[in-house]
């Protein structure tokens, strides 16, 4: 889902994750691809928070993004988008 950046400013839904609009574009040259041979891989945006099943069992999917060859959920969790504004603020933290 796509805020307009004019819409920012009010109460934030904590349901909806809010990202400016130039990190949608960066995104647009990532695109999420299933792995090959459908195989399960460990979802390393989950992996980097913790985040496990209920069961106690690592996330895994199969899924991953094309261009930075990392495994991620796709959907509900939203792990792709996830990951790349944390990558993205990471980088820029570096340059400063
Ligand atoms: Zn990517
Ligand atoms: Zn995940």
């Amino acid at each position: 889902m796509v805020i307009p950046a004019s819409n920012v400013n009010y109460p934030p839904n904590p349901d909806i994750e809010i990202y400016p609009e130039d990190f949608w574009e960066e995104l647009r040259s990532h695109r999420i691809v299933s792995v090959e041979g459908k195989k399960q891989r460990i979802c390393q945006y989950c992996r980097s928070k913790g985040v496990r099943y209920e069961s106690g069992s690592i996330i895994i999917t199969r899924h991953k993004c094309e261009t930075c060859q990392v495994p991620l959920c796709k959907g509900r969790k939203n792990c792709f988008v996830k990951f790349h504004w944390e990558f993205r603020n990471l980088t820029k933290m570096k340059q400063v």
